[in-house]
């Protein structure tokens, strides 16, 4: 393929990312996001794989079949829960691309520039390197976070902050060194692999120190920094449509991540210091009380006594998988003349828009799927709320203890409603680790079981 028909198809897959990304941003929308995404990838693939810089087509087939097969399997496998640990994961294997691709550039010995250009090279090996092995450590700790196969607890070591900034001077010096070595002939893969361990150490510890209610922010900032670390291996590659596609992702994670913030009331910056997740120091107040419990039949009677419904799902409908249920109760209560909205927190669920997704597969109209700031002054009005494996995103000691690892991030205030029903299966806290007075209120019952379960059996008792 000619080099000017490559770049043409470069400039189309650049125009459908960012039809995708505009896409993406709506729901009604987001299923053409999507196509847009595949077919911009499928160009950007095909033209690259036709182009001058492919040297040998037997590598590049196997490895693209390696590669393909790792990633359907993973794709036809993985449950809907396990999506954020999937999407965790995926961001360190560009992490691993950026810092092999660097390592791979730097021992090229065909690459014959000189002068400027070849110090501008090095700069862009040493950076990618860096960003891409922290992408890398710090994503495979989200993951371990995610899976729950690593504790949510931050871990605070004593003088972190000095650690960190120790980590980074060092990265700075070491840049130095690296390039008076690249220039003098020297050995300059000592100073390069030393960064590589630090960057890796870096990523460990930054995402170990992120207390569990804050690994949103984490999980959007690994979004943005594997976008980085994209766009730093095609400066390294010169390839214009990497550095573009990166840049997209690195620049709409970092939108993201500011998004999360803000829903949290949080400080991007104190967020990835850490730290955050431990409330002020003091010990978060226990929960006290006697709980109420509920039948599904009395659950399904109150829905039927009442006018206003809203529905706040959780990480446990994913579990539950119960939002089809949930969706045929919304049908039949909306055909008895019922007003069901739903109420959906930034961060519920283990991904970003999670819960979205969930209704949409569902077939959930989105006219009746609000956000929180939409909803939260409008409580007074709400006859019966149902909280569907949701905890966290519900509790009022985020407002009132300050505390509590949540201190402060604003929650669905549902309890200012005549009467909540929380569905789950036992006392158990949620992602923070924090008990929740919700449940012990006075006007909560709980409905105790998996999701569906119950959900199955109010449906049944609204139908009978
Ligand atoms: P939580 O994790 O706070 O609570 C989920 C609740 O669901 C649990 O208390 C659990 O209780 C219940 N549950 C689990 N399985 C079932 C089931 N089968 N049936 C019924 N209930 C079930 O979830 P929230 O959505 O309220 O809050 C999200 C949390 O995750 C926040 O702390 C957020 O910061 C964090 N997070 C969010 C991310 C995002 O991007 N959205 C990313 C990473 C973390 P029980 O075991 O008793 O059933």
């Amino acid at each position: 393929m000619s080099q000017s028909l490559v770049t043409m198809s470069y400039i189309v897959a650049t125009i459908l990312f960012i039809f995708s990304l505009s896409g993406l941003s709506n729901q009604e929308t987001a299923r053409r996001g999507n196509y847009y995404g595949m077919l911009g990838m499928a160009i950007a693939i095909i033209a690259t794989a036709l182009s001058a810089s492919v040297t040998s087509y037997a590598i590049l087939i196997v490895a693209l079949l390696i590669g393909g097969a790792i990633g359907a399997r993973a794709a036809l496998k993985v449950e809907m829960t396990q999506m954020p640990e999937l999407v965790a994961i995926m961001h360190s294997l560009v992490g691993m691309a950026a810092v092999l691709v660097g390592y791979a550039n730097f021992m090229d010995s065909t690459i014959t520039i000189g002068g400027v250009e070849k110090t501008i090279h090095e700069m862009e090996i040493y950076i990618g390197i860096l960003i891409g092995a922290v992408t890398f450590s710090g994503s495979v700790i989200a993951f371990g976070k995610l899976s729950e196969k690593i504790s949510g607890k931050p871990m605070l070591l004593p003088g972190r902050h000095w650690f960190n900034l120790m980590l980074l001077i060092a990265a700075f010096v070491l840049g130095y060194v690296f390039l008076q070595q690249v220039e003098s002939g020297g050995n300059a893969i000592i100073p390069l692999a030393i960064m590589t361990g630090i960057a890796l150490i870096f990523g460990v510890h930054m995402v170990m120190a992120i207390g569990g209610a804050d690994m949103p922010v984490v999980v959007s900032m690994l979004n943005s920094y594997s976008g980085w670390a994209a766009a730093a291996t095609g400066f390294m590659l010169s390839n214009d449509l990497l550095i573009v596609t990166g840049a997209l992702v690195g620049s709409s994670g970092a939108i993201l991540s500011y998004i999360m913030c803000r829903a949290m009331n949080r400080n991007f910056i104190s967020v990835i210091a850490g730290g955050f997740g431990t409330g002020s120091g003091g010990e978060a107040a226990v929960v006290e009380g006697e709980v109420q419990p509920i039948s599904a039949e009395e659950t399904a009677q109150l829905l039927l006594d009442a006018k206003n419904i809203m529905i706040i799902p959780g990480y446990g409908m994913a579990v539950a998988q119960a939002q089809h249920t949930v969706n045929e109760i919304t049908k039949l209560l909306r055909d008895k003349g019922k007003k069901v909205g739903f109420g959906i927190h930034p961060v519920a669920g283990r991904m970003p828009g999670h819960m979205n997704v969930l209704l949409a597969e569902a077939k959930v109209p989105y006219d009746i799927v609000y956000e929180m700031d939409e909803i939260n002054e409008d409580w007074a009005h709400v006859d019966v709320s149902i909280v569907i494996g949701a905890n966290d995103i519900v509790n009022p000691s985020a407002l009132d203890d300050p505390n509590s690892p949540i201190a402060g991030m604003p929650v669905l205030e549902c309890w200012k409603g005549e009467t909540t029903v929380v569905l789950k299966r036992s006392m158990a806290s949620g992602y923070a680790g924090v008990g929740n007075p919700l449940f012990v209120l006075e006007n909560t019952r709980m409905l105790f079981g998996d999701a569906n379960a119950t959900m199955q059996a109010v449906l049944k008792a609204l139908k009978g």
